[in-house]
């Protein structure tokens, strides 16, 4: 008897119209427990060194985990992952709703998807039984208006879709993949893969509810959560969303205003969560937004999804499209200066429609702006759209030219590395960008650990591969409990980056990795402020698989081996660590607020990078992952491929 999962991974060929019921033991389950770290076998196994992203070569792996579908909060997520078009390293991306657990209820745990599709295709799935379906009537259409079509196509309204969207099928470098049309598998371009293989959707339906092996430990786990949610340190996230974060940020000079210029908006309040919530949420004008204007995924307490709804005023949004994150408000808002939340909130409309990742949709506007700003682009350049800054109707426009590739839009859906380089007028000083990946909203220049995380992140920077500094200074204490399971008993001063926050961050990054390999919800399970703790995720993946002697050790390890997978897959397309660089601006003060005067320094960069590679053991000069290593992880075959 198999618990949590199905035993079961699909491999498509869309060239040769193919499929292969591929049925692992259970030491692979255990070994790499599923999403990102399962994604990372099949694409070292099966992609060769130096494809082209957007080739038929380029393999796109969509993997649930062991805990997918289960009931218990935070665990209907799927990782996204092939080369990706906007870096060239490897791309990979979690997302959340229904569909992932739809798919493990559909009876599969992963899709390998291979080859190209001779013209567009979707994919059904249902009970087991799948088949390709033409969809050349769906190739251009926004996600809404495709998902409708293919649940009427199939005749089953519970049918979860997931799709591309007009900008995937475009190649847009940052295009994403989207279900529910509001959740996105966002960053590295995603979108754009899936797009290059004629696959417009996948579409999954099923009935077969995993087995957990101790039904009464999870439900008590699960309990447990509900009961908890107000007093935890989510509760806050919960009722206003992510959003909700902005006010923190600016407080502590962490919000990036201005193209990362700035640590603090002056107009912050206007776009944060509370107004979010007491304005525009679904429901807000009759106090019912509780009810109406929060979403959820699959049997998840916490319901921190925003669904905004606009009837009037220049920025209508139809809540089926959802509303914005943090990171949406912020690269949309306070990176371009601006404080309409309505245009925000139509801009992540655009995006969720056309299917776009809208950090760095947003973060590539916000270049655009400084270098308009600079006097290095003029009304010329950007088909007459006066981006001054706080510009909020160019903004807009400026999303829907880049999802339909439309004049300046063209140019900028290359992302703004690849437009910096072709305009050149010295743009390249106003790049934010990690192996060509538009940074966060999350600041190096006070959150130290990032700069190190963001530089040598085998997918660029990303802000939910570790716990954050303030995890390991001044709030320690409030975590000291869970800390204590990941070996610590003191934090460290205010923005060092020593020996031990290098410490803290390499333990902090093994187990958001595991996270990202069981595909759990990051603001559930976690280190510290989350819903639950380290501990608790042992248990819970005790509860769900039977595997009653997994530790927390073994779940670190199974994040650590996702870790050397993914440096080893850059390291076969020639990345190193000469490619661990901080944009230039990081080097350069803050202006204003708590962090004014604030910078990156060079040599104290350098010196962190040794120590956190000294600390994976990865060799220091180069920064690959070294065979003694590789071989402690059982990566002896990833060792002979880099020899
Ligand atoms: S916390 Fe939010 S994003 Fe995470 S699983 Fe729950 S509803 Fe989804």
């Amino acid at each position: 008897m198999i618990y949590g999962y199905n035993g079961k991974i699909l491999h498509v060929d869309l060239t040769t119209r193919k499929f292969q019921v591929e049925e692992p033991d259970e030491a692979f389950y255990r070994k790499y427990m599923g999403g990102s770290a399962l994604a990372m076998h099949y694409l070292l196994k099966d992609m060769p060194a130096g494809v082209d992203p957007l080739g038929p070569e380029n393999v796109l792996v969509l993997a649930l985990s062991v805990l997918t579908g289960t009931a218990v909060s935070g665990q209907s997520r799927m990782t996204a992952a092939a080369k990706s078009p906007l870096t060239g390293a490897i791309g990979d991306s979690q997302g959340g709703g229904f569909w992932p657990a739809e798919l493990k209820f559909a009876g599969f745990d992963a899709l390998v998807i291979k080859g190209k599709s001779e013209g567009p295709v979707y994919l059904s799935i249902n009970e087991g039984k799948y088949e390709l379906r033409d969809a050349s009537h769906l190739w251009g259409k926004i996600t809404g208006e495709a998902e409708t079509s293919i649940k009427e196509e199939l005749g089953d309204n519970k049918v979860e879709v997931l799709q591309i969207g007009p900008a995937g099928e475009k190649a847009v470098r940052f295009a994403g993949i989207f279900s529910m049309s509001n959740r996105a598998n966002g960053r590295t371009g995603m979108g754009a893969v899936m797009g290059s293989k004629n696959l417009k959707a996948i579409a999954v339906r099923g009935k077969k509810r995993p087995v957990a092996a101790d039904k009464a430990k999870l439900s008590e786990l699960a309990k447990w959560g509900a009961k908890n949610l107000e007093d935890s340190g989510i509760a806050g996230l919960a009722k206003y969303g992510t959003a909700e974060t902005t006010g923190a940020n600016q407080t502590s000079g962490t919000l990036p205003t201005y193209n990362y210029n700035s640590g603090v908006f002056e107009n912050w309040e206007a776009i944060d969560g509370t107004t979010m919530y007491d304005t525009i949420l679904r429901g807000a004008a009759e106090g019912k937004q509780d009810r109406q204007g929060r979403d959820t995924c699959y049997a998840c307490t916490v319901r921190c999804k925003r669904v905004v709804e606009i009837n009037d005023g220049p920025y209508k949004v139809d809540p089926h499209y959802g509303g914005p994150e943090y990171e949406t408000t912020s690269t949309f808002g306070n990176y371009c200066g601006i404080d309409d939340l309505a245009a925000i909130s139509k801009a992540n409309e655009i995006c969720n429609k056309y299917g776009m990742d809208t950090i760095s949709c947003g973060a590539t506007i916000s270049w655009a702006y400084e270098a308009f700003n600079e006097g290095k682009l003029t009304l010329d350049d950007t088909d007459g759209l006066d981006l001054t800054w706080g510009n909020a109707d160019s903004m807009v426009k400026l999303t829907e030219k880049i999802a339909r590739r439309e004049g300046f839009g063209d140019l900028l859906a290359e992302g703004s590395e690849r437009a910096a380089k072709k305009i050149g007028r010295g743009t390249e000083a106003y790049l934010i960008t990690f192996k060509g990946q538009e940074a966060p909203a999350h600041m190096p220049r006070v959150k130290r650990s990032l700069a190190v995380v963001y530089a040598t992140n085998a997918y660029g920077a990303d802000h939910q591969t570790h716990e954050h500094d303030p995890a390991f200074e001044d709030d320690f204490e409030f975590y000291a409990e869970r800390m204590a399971v990941l070996g610590f008993t003191e934090g460290t001063e205010a923005r060092a980056l020593n020996k031990e926050k290098i410490d803290f961050t390499v333990a902090t990054q093994q187990m958001y990795s595991a996270m990202d390999s069981l595909n759990l919800c990051q603001f559930v399970y976690g280190p510290a402020w989350q819903l639950y703790g380290p501990s608790d995720m042992v248990e819970v993946v005790r509860a769900v698989t039977g595997w009653e002697d997994v530790s927390f050790d073994e779940l670190q390890k199974v994040g650590e081996r996702r870790l050397n997978m993914m440096r080893a897959f850059n390291v076969r397309e020639g990345l190193d660590r000469k490619n661990d660089v901080l944009p230039e601006k990081l080097f350069k003060p803050l202006k204003g607020g708590a962090s004014d005067g604030w910078k990156i320094d060079r040599a104290e960069f350098e010196s962190a990078l040794d120590m956190y590679f000294e600390r994976c053991s990865w060799d220091v000069e180069t920064g690959i992952p070294t065979r003694s290593k590789l071989d402690e992880l059982g990566l002896g075959w990833v060792a002979d491929q880099l020899a």
